[in-house]
């Protein structure tokens, strides 16, 4: 068999088709998390940073702008396509003053095209005093919520860290509701210490309830990005404070596979039940409310990225934002503003095509399977023992083309396919 993943990349750059802002603050630290965050006198209170990374990002938004110009014209020449999706991350970017949301989304209009009804995301944590103003959010631009509801047990928020309850995730689903957020999703979390089978159960009956319309069940994951080198100067990541690294080390022991497995399953069955397509490994939607932004990583489109330890992908090279927000406000807040710091890697024809055939086997839309091709052929004999395993599967695509995609046991293995695939 020979696998052709999609229609390979240009050697060129290309314009974005999505733009990611990085907003790195919290109220809290949550232990087991790895994402580029900063908390507490840097999110509240006379010290906060929020102001001044705000004006930073606005800068670095204008750089990138102004290099893309460069490179493709503006916008509005139609050299270069407007985003189909802008999507705030963190951190939690519902702290932001919905005046802030609204300035760096007019920019983002202005200086990168925004196609008509555009896909807007903004990640929020449900608590009362970090969930932010939703009819306000909504009015800055805002269509869609993504919110980190994790689990709808008090017992088990509270062994995460959690600052918020399960009637706090209620409430900030009617709030998105009433505010006028057209698609709302919740982040859940599986594998978590001391969460029984039936305990996840309650938190899937839970979201079911609340009548959202995406979810993203993802297994906690307790990776050291220190080990891993990530966290050095220009690291995307920064390093792990010691009582997060130790309840790590507790909570590691607590997780088991089989538990895991089994949650997984669930999830899948239950949210089909529901009536939620499961279109990547580890996120569902309702018809219509597929997260357009993370399609466009999944299909590996060309996307643009600002914020500390934000990553951009031109079609060529990979390129991120050093994690450290000292360097990040220290670059952007000269009287002669320079990008940050960071670092690049060039994306060869080899690992592009393994890159494509993993985001694709991510995806129910599964790989193609065409005409011979050097790339396609390595990859061969991989596919082939995914299939005789049961772990892939084979359909005919929109057009009747041959396609192959993950089973439900493909999907459990996954990081052992894809591990053959690099
Ligand atoms: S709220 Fe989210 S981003 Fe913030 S520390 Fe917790 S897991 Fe990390």
């Amino acid at each position: 068999m020979t696998a052709t993943p999609g229609t390979l990349p240009a050697p060129d750059p290309r314009p974005p088709a999505a733009l990611y802002l990085h907003v790195p603050f919290c109220v809290s630290l949550c232990p087991y998390c790895d994402f580029v965050v900063v908390a507490g006198a840097a999110t509240r209170g006379p010290a906060s940073r929020v102001s001044a990374f705000v004006e930073a990002l606005e800068v670095e938004l204008r750089l990138r702008a102004d290099a893309l110009d460069a490179a493709f014209g503006r916008p509005s020449s139609g050299s270069r396509p407007p985003l189909a999706s802008v999507y705030l991350g963190g951190g939690t970017p519902s702290l932001l003053p919905p005046d802030d949301v609204a300035r760096l989304l007019g920019l983002a209009g202005s200086r990168f095209g925004l196609v008509g009804g555009a896909e807007v995301t903004l990640e929020a944590n449900p608590g009362p005093d970090e969930r932010g103003d939703a009819a306000a959010l909504a009015r800055a631009g805002v269509n869609r919520l993504s919110l980190g509801a994790q689990a709808m047990e008090d017992a088990l928020l509270r062994r995460l860290g959690r600052r918020h309850s399960p009637d706090d995730v209620r409430a900030a689903v009617a709030e998105a509701r009433a505010g006028g957020i057209a698609s709302v999703s919740v982040d859940l979390l599986y594998d978590v210490p001391g969460q029984s089978l039936e305990a996840w159960q309650a938190t899937l009956e839970g979201a079911l309830e609340l009548g959202v319309d995406h979810v993203s069940a993802y297994a906690l994951t307790l990776d050291d990005p220190d080990a891993e080198g990530l966290t050095g100067p220009l690291g995307d990541h920064l390093p792990t404070r010691a009582g997060a690294r130790r309840w790590r080390e507790a909570a590691v022991r607590e997780q088991d596979e089989d538990r895991a497995s089994a949650q997984y399953r669930l999830a899948v069955a239950r949210l089909a039940a529901a009536g939620f397509r499961g279109y990547e490994i580890s996120n569902w939607a309702r018809p219509g409310h597929e997260s357009r932004h993370n399609l466009a990583y999944w299909r590996r489109l060309p996307h643009e990225a600002v914020g500390p330890g934000a990553h951009a992908f031109d079609g060529a090279v990979r390129r991120w934002n050093a994690a450290r927000l000292d360097g990040y406000l220290a670059a952007l807040s000269a009287a002669s503003p320079s990008l940050p710091p960071g670092g690049s890697e060039a994306v060869h024809r080899a690992a592009a095509a393994s890159e494509q055939a993993i985001l694709g086997l991510r995806l129910d839309e599964g790989l193609g399977l065409g005409p011979a091709s050097t790339e396609g052929s390595l990859l061969a004999p991989h596919l082939d023992w995914a299939l005789d395993s049961g772990l892939l599967e084979r359909f005919a695509g929109p057009a009747g083309e041959p396609r192959v995609r993950l089973t439900t046991d493909g999907r459990l293995l996954s990081n052992e396919i894809f591990a053959r695939l690099v």
